[in-house]
């Protein structure tokens, strides 16, 4: 299914017969069930799984969940909304066929990303993967542009043997070192051997810079194929470490120092085939179109900060000289600034130049995520934005006089602060809609709660192994 056609209730023509053949030919395969798989508010991904038989039953009439779980806290409690956040009503889940793949490294298991539909067939106002599809369908529709977007993957990788869940990394090479790769030689195997199995196109893995932490890129994909995929490289990820007596945490800071995992989201802008952000005559080849698009971002970013990095443990990652991009800045790529400008390499550009969006973390629901980001882009496209001065080297090296000179703003330091530019940003609320902004609200809210009293020690700690 292309990603702009929404799902029906009850699936396209054909899609009954379609859920028939799959189940038997997934049984014949030795697949019992199916994961079906979203991602709430706080950014946990959420799952039902039905066997089999029960595929087509799912595409026709859906999976019953509970509208409550939009307003899960990471510690499953449950905060509430206007209209969200109490125990009447019924959701039902759609499996999508086309994302659906046998999970290579839970033998037995398939899995297929839903979206979600009121018992009436109306689509769920809190569904993230509908509300992306709803931007993409939009900026198509005003401003004549599509997107390729990319979401990283970092984890920090632990025996999971470790006493009172605690970090011990799963290897002791340093940063970017051949002996982590050779260390964890077989798990890195077993890794791309499944997600090669799952025709996720792989474009690195690599050591990363802190204690026991790697990283996974994948191919540019249209935004909702890139959301699903994050979600897919993570569960295969947990998966294949689990199977190695291992254990993944994507929580953006594993422990309360150094530096953490990031979810920088990759994002291009397309119109008619043409890559927006190369070829052009403004900076760096840019198109006039893709410098307001930035300039939109760095406007946003403030308030955007609180859907990228949702979680009280973000702002122990999202500090200067990290590479987590933390000031509402852009640089080619510059890796301190919020936007690094990837201009690709000579004779590339075309294809490859884009942003990357570094203050994201993967407690971030990438659907939104990717929503909000295209919003605040477009904001600035569809106003035609002047983008700022280009800022070289750390900009945490600018005085302060200068700083405001050139409109380079440090991104909020904690949740509390991100909620109050969220609330402010008429235009992410706006293109959110009331039921996802105030639940975006309400968890931010109860997450800060949760954490009160905590040291940064004790933040890290509670969100370790959630995410
Ligand atoms: N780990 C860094 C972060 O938290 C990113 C490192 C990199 O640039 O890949 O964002
Ligand atoms: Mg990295």
């Amino acid at each position: 299914m292309p990603p702009l056609v929404d799902p029906v209730p009850g699936g396209h023509p054909g899609d009954l017969a379609r859920a028939h053949a799959l189940a038997h030919e997934l049984s014949a395969q030795g697949v019992r069930g199916i994961v079906l798989a979203y991602v709430d508010t706080a950014g946990i991904c959420r799952v039902k799984t039905v066997p089999c038989r029960q595929l087509h039953s799912a595409v026709a009439r859906g999976v019953g969940m509970s509208p409550v779980f939009d307003t899960f806290l990471a510690n499953d409690a449950i905060v509430r909304t206007d209209v969200l956040g109490s125990p009447d009503g019924d959701l039902r889940m759609y499996p999508d066929l086309d994302r659906l793949v046998v999970l290579a490294g839970q033998p037995g298991w398939a899995w297929a990303p839903v979206d979600r539909f009121t018992q009436e067939g109306a689509p769920h106002p809190g569904c993230g993967r509908t509300f992306l599809r709803r931007v993409l369908a939009d900026a198509e529709h005003r401003h004549g542009v599509t997107f390729r977007a990319g979401v990283e993957i970092e984890w920090s990788l632990g025996r999971a043997a470790a006493p009172a869940d605690e970090f011990v990394p799963a290897t002791s090479g340093p940063a970017y070192g051949a002996i982590r790769q050779i260390e964890l030689g077989d798990y890195t195997t077993d890794l791309l051997a499944a997600l090669e199995a799952q025709e996720v196109p792989v474009a690195q893995l690599h050591p990363e810079y802190a204690p026991g932490q790697f990283e996974l890129s994948t191919d540019a994909a249209d935004p909702v194929a890139a959301a699903d995929r994050s979600v897919l490289v993570r569960q295969t990820v947990r998966a294949v470490s689990q199977l190695h007596g291992l254990r993944a945490s994507f929580a953006p800071a594993v422990t309360e120092r150094g530096v953490g995992n990031g979810g920088h989201l990759h994002l291009s802008v397309w119109r008619d085939g043409l890559n927006l952000h190369a070829g052009g005559d403004a900076r760096y080849g840019m198109t006039a179109a893709a410098e307001s698009f930035v300039a939109g971002l760095l406007a946003h970013l403030p308030a955007l900060t609180a859907v990228t990095a949702p979680s009280p443990a973000s702002y122990l990652r999202l500090r200067p000289s990290q590479w987590a991009g933390v000031f509402t800045a852009w640089g080619r790529e510059t890796r301190e600034t919020g936007i690094r400008v990837v201009t690709g390499t000579a004779g590339h550009q075309g294809e490859d130049a884009n942003l990357e969006i570094k203050p994201v973390d993967l407690a971030a629901n990438p659907y939104l995520a990717l929503g909000c980001a295209i919003t605040a882009g477009l904001d600035g496209l569809g106003t035609a934005a002047a983008l700022s001065e280009e800022v070289t080297d750390d900009p945490a090296r600018l005085v302060p006089d200068e700083a405001v000179a050139r409109r380079v703003r440090r991104l909020p330091t904690s949740l509390p602060q991100a909620v109050e530019e969220f609330r402010k940003d008429q235009v992410l609320r706006n293109a959110l809609g009331p039921v996802l902004a105030d639940a975006v609200i309400a968890v931010r809210e109860g997450e800060s709660g949760s954490v009160a009293g905590l040291d940064d020690a004790g933040v890290a700690a509670a969100y370790r192994w959630k995410y």
